[in-house]
């Protein structure tokens, strides 16, 4: 399973990428056991690691493996997603084939995130032969069931209480550069309630059509504008995206009831509750606001040791310093940040502009330096005291 003899590229982590893709993990349905054997045959017998199986579900293995330095030192968490998105159509190559051309390698899961999980899971393997002059532990967390908001995933391993550390790094694509905050969200469906007629005599009812209708432009009009006033300089504005509207049961009857799906975009500094209570207080007796989903926004700060290391482990390996950035989207970050209280950062091979696309790929150089990366920002953090 290991192979490391015959690994032609630098570390090793091309071919687990490789092995990773062709472990075909789409999401739904979801099923990472491919994946997941995959890594515990790279891990299999390598000293200093334990690993063990956090799952929560049969076909949802969740792969938890630790190393501990020689002294005791702080705990540096490593987080990669198994699963990925379903191919969807389109695609010009085979989407579970890890086919490569022109320093590329293309399949589901290339830059989100089996590519940063790759470069974990090599650094991870590396780190223990450093053990001698590692103060602290290192975990690595690959987990299931990240993209559809990580319930059987690492909200699972938060709700058991086992996500503790003092430093918390996702490999989410970005590029390989520090992504030190991420947004968060609101979903929230509105209920817009009218009064049914016969649709020849529209004026003995109220339309909820017509109504949900006029309450969209207004969101978009007044509180879209109003959001969009503050900006954070990694993440950008506040937004709000009426997603869905459904109302009505037949062309012929004036409709009762229509729900509009809401998705308003939550800056580091806001919280999920008092964006809810905003829209609700927008909305007031023109509808009935529930929130469906509520996930925190992060930032860590400029200074934090944690932000220090990793911007001079990327600026030590690719020869210049980079801008920290942050994640427009959401991620499993969320979970370690806002969720268990631990400084985190995403940092990973790959572009966000890539994951969910067809011929998702990802440059095969990036692939590699993610591997020392990793590896300089860990002997950073757990240095020897
Ligand atoms: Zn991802």
């Amino acid at each position: 399973m290991d192979g490391q003899a015959q690994r032609p590229s630098r570390s090793g982590a091309t071919e687990l990428l490789r092995d990773l893709i062709q472990a075909a993990s789409p999401n739904p349905p979801g099923d990472e056991r491919a994946a997941a054997a995959v890594i515990r045959g790279y891990l299999a017998g390598i000293p200093g690691i334990e690993i063990e199986d956090a799952g929560v579900h049969p076909a949802r293995p969740m792969i938890v493996a630790r190393l501990r330095g020689r002294r005791e030192g702080p705990a540096l968490l490593l987080n990669g997603h198994m699963d990925t998105v379903p191919a969807g159509g389109r695609w010009t190559r085979d989407p579970f084939g890890a086919e490569i051309a022109d320093g590329r390698m293309y399949g589901r899961g290339a830059s989100d995130m089996k590519s940063g999980l790759a470069g974990l899971v090599v650094a991870f393997a590396r780190l223990s032969e450093m053990r001698d002059e590692l103060a602290g532990t290192i975990e690595l967390h690959a987990v299931p069931d990240e993209e559809p908001g990580g319930h059987l995933g690492t909200e699972a391993l938060l709700r058991a209480g086992r996500i503790a550390g003092d430093f918390a790094v996702v490999a989410e694509p970005t590029g390989l550069s520090v992504f030190r905050a991420q947004k968060g969200n609101v979903f929230a469906d509105i209920t817009v309630t009218g009064r049914s007629a016969h649709g020849s005599m529209p004026s003995h009812g109220l339309n909820a059509v017509s109504l949900a209708a006029r309450l969209v432009t207004d969101l978009e009009d007044r509180l879209g504008a109003r959001l969009a006033e503050r900006t954070h300089p990694l993440v950008g504005p506040r937004t709000l995206n009426v997603g869905t509207i459904a109302g009505g049961t037949a062309t012929n009857v004036v409709p009762d009831r229509c729900v509009l799906g809401v998705d308003r975009r939550v800056l580091p500094g806001e919280s999920p509750q008092e964006a809810l209570a905003e829209l609700a207080a927008f909305v007031g007796d023109r509808g009935a606001v529930a929130a469906t989903h509520l996930g925190a926004p992060f930032e860590t700060a400029e200074d934090h040791p944690l932000v220090v290391a990793a911007q001079a482990a990327v600026a030590s390996v690719m020869g210049v310093p980079r801008p920290c950035g942050g994640l427009v989207g959401s991620s499993d970050a969320r979970f370690y940040a806002d969720g268990a209280g631990i400084p985190t950062i995403l940092l990973g091979p790959g572009s966000m502009d890539q994951a969910h696309i067809a011929d998702e790929s990802v440059p095969l150089d990036e692939v590699e330096a993610s591997v020392p990366v990793f590896i300089d920002l860990a002997r950073r953090l757990l240095a020897r005291r």
